[in-house]
Parts: C-alpha cells; structure tokens; sequence
C-alpha cells in the first residue's frame, strides 16, 4: 500500500476505528488505483476556497466549523465498473459514501457530504466525455464530469453552436447532471434542467446497472459479449422520458438511491434570432404591479424564457462591495439603497428576459411585453447595446441564449471572506404572495444584521425566491447569525404555507420536516424506499433529510 494510503483521516466514517479503515481504503486503491484515493489526512486539505478550484472534500462556504462536513477521504472511480466495485465495497464494509459531479454546489454545501467522515466519490475527474451530440434529436448524453462550460465548448469546437444551444445557471462550472438532478434552474426556455432531462444510467446502492425510461429497451444490434454500460443504448432513449410501467427517474433526484452515471439532455435549437433585454423599476413599491404583469405573460409563453426580477443589490454586489458603497456596516436603509440604485443606473426591481426566433416574431412579442410593462410608472427599457457598462446585463445577455460564464460569482465578495447561502421558498406568481415574502425575509435578513438580496426565478407556473445571504466565513459571529437566520426562515416560511426547493446539508432535516403532510406519510414512503434499495444505508445517508435505519438521525443533527 502506499504511503498515502496509511495516513489517518481528520474524520473517520463513523463506527469504522482506524485498522478497519486502512484496510478499507487498502482495498478501495485496489478497486481504482492508489492514485484515485486520497487521504483527507490534514488541514492542507481545506485551503481550496475558489468555485474556480473548488474544494472536493469540505464545504468550502462553511456555516458551521470548516471540519465538520467533511470526507475521510475522496475517491475517483475511472468508469462505471469502479462505480459498480465500490458501492459492493462501501457496503461490505458500512461505510457511507456521498457521491458528487464537480463539487461547485456552492451555497448548498459543495462536495460535502451530509455524514461527517464518509468517502467522497468524486464521478467529475475521470468520467468526464461528452457520449453523444445528436443534432436531428437535439439532445446531448453526457457523463458526471461535464460542465456547462465543457458542453457549450464541445458545441463551440464542434462547430454546431449554430444549431444547438445548452441552458445554463449563472454559473457554468458546475456539473451537467449534478446541476439537473438537484433541480437546478437555467434561463433560456429551456430552464427547468429537471423536466429537460432524458434517460438516465444509474448505479444502485447494491452495485447493480439501470437505464430508465426508454433505455431499459434493448437495442437490437447492442453487442451481448461487452458490459452493461458499453452496450449501444436503445436509439429512442434520449427522445422519450417515461418508456412503460412506473416512471422511475423522479426518485433519483434529490435523493440517496442511486449514481446517475451517464444522462441526456435535452438541447435548445438555435432559434434563428435573438434579443435579451432589462426592465428596470423605480420604487420597492413597485413588485406587486410587476409579479401581477408577469403572471399571465409567463403562462401564455409570451415570456418564453424564465426571467428573474432581481432586488438592485444583487446587481450591485456583481459591480462592487459592499465598503464600496458605503462605510456602514449596518443593513442598508431605503434611502441608501436608492442612493446605490441611482449610482449605478438601475431600477429597485430589475427584470432580465430574452426574445427567441426571426424578427417579425421577436418584434410581436416585444411589443406586447413594452406595452405591458408599460402599465407601471417609471418602467424603462433598455437593450444591451444601450448600456455597455452593466455587467449584469452583459452577462445576461450571454445567459440567456446559453453562453456559461462565472462573472456573477463577483457578488459573493459583497463582504470580506465573503461566503454564501441560499434561502430559496417556492412562491406563486403573485403581487400579495411576493410581495410577502420579500417583506418577511427582508425584515429577517435586516434583524439578523444582513443585507436582503435576493430573484425572483419565474418558473412555468411558480417563482423560486432565492434569497442571497452573504456573510463573511472567517468570523464566528457572522457564521452564527447566517445560521440562525436561515433555520428562522423556514420556520416562518412553514407556518406560511411556504417550502423550499433545495437545501444546504445543515437544513435538509429542518427542512424536509416540514412537508409532513398527513403525518409525515411522503417521509414514510422515501424510508420505506431508502431501507428497500440500501439495506446498510450507506449511499448519502441523511440526503435531504431522509435517514436510513442503519443511523441514528439524533447524533447527526446540527
Ligand atoms: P455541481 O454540478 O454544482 O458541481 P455537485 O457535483 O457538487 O454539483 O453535485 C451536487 C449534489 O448532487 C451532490 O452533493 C450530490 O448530492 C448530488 N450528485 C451530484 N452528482 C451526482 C451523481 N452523479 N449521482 C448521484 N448524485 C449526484
């Protein structure tokens, strides 16, 4: 064994002493190489504090000490067999293992895992091709290691950025998959990267092989005499989602059942013509004229893409910090606010959409979109053109019609040692449901001694309220006040009706406590679940709340 492969771990999984452990990872070098296992053995390991070098093994955007959701070590399997081998590992020995992509789930936890001391599987290094671009079907099968940015070069190089587009988050250097099967959000129509997706292959917790929908269908000239995952896939498993019988994808999102190793993606045709645009609104008081305007364009399509009405200090924190403001160190007051506003030439409320196809169409609907906007007073309009210095906007502007870029990580560094979290409530496209949730996590953030930043992502039928909460890492009392705020916030949003989409590890339990319907019944079933695919519950234990019965959820509680 080397060297390496005998160092102990700050946080050994827990129940498993030392000698079990070397043994463990002795045998796991023997799986994918001792060069594929890394030791998370000294503090060395915590310094990667950039999305552009991210940590792989601890939340780098740290809410509570920046040791305690951490790995014992990381692993990099070279392929689906190594998948395959170490889950029949993991559970021969009981060790608990959190699979990631990338690791840049930044506000969220990064490549931490839930269970402090459990191998972090790191599917990004190795696994990382593009498998397929089919440009009749428009879609794209990837593996775990692809980013945004990766699959819009590869598009780039491969000179078909004339015909295809990716969506994209605000920042593309986070995984493909690990983005989609968290339910993460893009901008372009095709924003919804869940409902975008198509066929998935999926390693077991016991190590077994599924395609889902339409992959579960044989292909015909697929050659017997090579393994599973090698074999030619049905051809229609990236045109069709569901195949036939129970539609099994929803249960490897957001979940602790499986390891999407391979999955398609649907791509956006090149709509033939393009025109991104802001809307910028004077007064606080403006929101709920806008979200009632909004509402009925979102859902005829005349919004095609999904816009964001963004709170003026996000743009802001893009353009500067926040000492460049101001020397106050308090939570900003109106009046400063519309100070900031009027500095950098924006509104209270900024909207960000885009126009899709041939002029003539783009022409009809903004004119409608202009006219309606219209109805509030003090709406102005601009292109990109009419404003060259607006970094939001000219990064917008490559958002939206799918350019990946990382310019918006600017607004992290609102503080020093700036780190963030996101409070993210579900809210209807609605002036009175808006309108209180701004006030209600406004009036929090402010008493808890922070900024509000915050969008609105306008979804198909509903918002994502993402509340930006920067607070500065190095300091232990800015930590505790971020942490108490948020675990306030789901409170207060529960006892509205409110819930969350995606949580950071420290409040997945909080959170999945309040959708206990019916006395806890969709908890039961996700148990049932877990405890039937994961008998020793070793892969991501605890994942959005759900803990398998082989732990005791007490002793893991934050
Ligand atoms: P990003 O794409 O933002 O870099 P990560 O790779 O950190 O995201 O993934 C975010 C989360 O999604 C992980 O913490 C893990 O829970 C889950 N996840 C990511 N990739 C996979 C995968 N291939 N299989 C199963 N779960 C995954």
């Amino acid at each position: 064994s080397s060297p390496q492969a005998r160092a102990n771990p700050i946080r050994l999984p827990p129940g498993i002493s030392a000698e079990v452990f070397q043994t463990f990872t002795q045998r796991a070098a023997a799986i994918c190489g001792d060069e594929n296992v890394v030791i998370i053995s000294n503090s060395d390991e915590l310094n990667h504090e950039s999305y552009l070098d991210p940590s792989k093994c601890h939340d780098m955007y740290h809410v509570l000490e920046d040791d305690y959701f951490i790995s014992s070590a990381v692993i990099t399997p070279r392929g689906v067999p190594d998948v395959q081998d170490m889950m029949r590992l993991c559970n021969e020995f009981s060790v608990p293992v959190w699979p990631f992509s990338i690791g840049r789930n930044v506000g969220y936890g990064g490549a931490a895992p839930r269970v402090p001391g459990s191998i972090g599987l790191d599917l990004g290094k190795h696994m990382n091709k593009v498998l397929d671009i089919n440009v009749d079907g428009a879609f794209a099968l990837l593996e775990p290691g692809i980013t945004f940015l990766d699959l819009h070069e590869h598009l780039v190089k491969n000179n078909l950025r004339d015909k295809l587009w990716v969506d994209v988050p605000d920042l593309g250097g986070g995984s493909v998959i690990g983005n989609t099967i968290e339910r993460g959000v893009g901008y372009t129509p095709y924003g919804d990267h869940w409902m975008m997706h198509c066929g998935m292959e999926v390693v077991l917790p016991d190590g077994s092989l599924i395609r889902t929908g339409m992959g579960a269908l044989p292909n015909p000239k697929a050659d017997p005499s090579r393994p599973p995952h090698e074999q030619d896939a049905c051809e229609t498993w990236q045109l069709f989602n569901y195949g036939f019988g129970p539609y099994n994808d929803g249960i490897f999102s957001q979940s602790s059942l499986g390891i999407v190793v391979k999955m398609g993606i649907w791509l956006m045709a090149n709509p033939g013509g393009y025109q991104s645009y802001l809307i910028t609104f004077p007064k606080d008081e403006d929101l709920h004229q806008i979200l009632e305007v909004i509402r009925p364009l979102r859902v005829g399509m005349v919004l095609q893409n999904v816009p964001t009405l963004r709170h003026v200090l996000l743009d802001a924190a893009v353009h500067g910090n926040k000492k460049s403001y101001t020397d106050s160190t308090k939570p900003l007051t109106d009046v400063e606010i519309d100070e900031i506003a009027k500095k950098i030439g924006l509104g209270r409320w900024n909207l960000h959409g885009a126009l899709y196809g041939p002029a003539p169409i783009r022409d009809a609907m903004w004119g409608v979109v202009k006219q309606s906007f219209s109805s509030i007073p003090g709406a102005k309009f601009y292109f990109p053109e009419d404003m060259p210095d607006n970094l939001v906007l000219q990064t917008r502007h490559l958002t939206l019609q799918g350019i990946p870029s990382t310019t918006e990580l600017k607004w992290v560094d609102w503080l020093d040692n700036g780190a963030h979290l996101f409070f993210s409530p579900i809210s209807k496209v609605s002036g009175d449901d808006g309108v209180a949730q701004y006030k209600m996590t406004r009036t929090r953030c402010e008493e808890f001694g922070f900024d509000f930043i915050g969008t609105f992502v306008v979804g198909m039928r509903e918002m994502h309220h993402i509340v930006c909460l920067v607070f500065d890492r190095k300091d232990p009392d800015s930590r505790r006040r971020a942490h108490k705020l948020i675990a306030t916030l789901i409170d207060d949003g529960a006892k509205n009706g409110w819930g969350e989409y995606r949580t950071h590890l420290a409040y997945m339990d909080q959170i999945a406590a309040t959708y206990n319907f019916n006395d806890n019944a969709q908890m039961k079933l996700n148990e049932k679940i877990k405890n039937a695919l994961d008998p020793k519950g070793i892969l991501a234990p605890g994942k959005n709340g759900v803990w398998p019965k082989t732990f005791d959820a007490e002793s893991f509680k934050v």
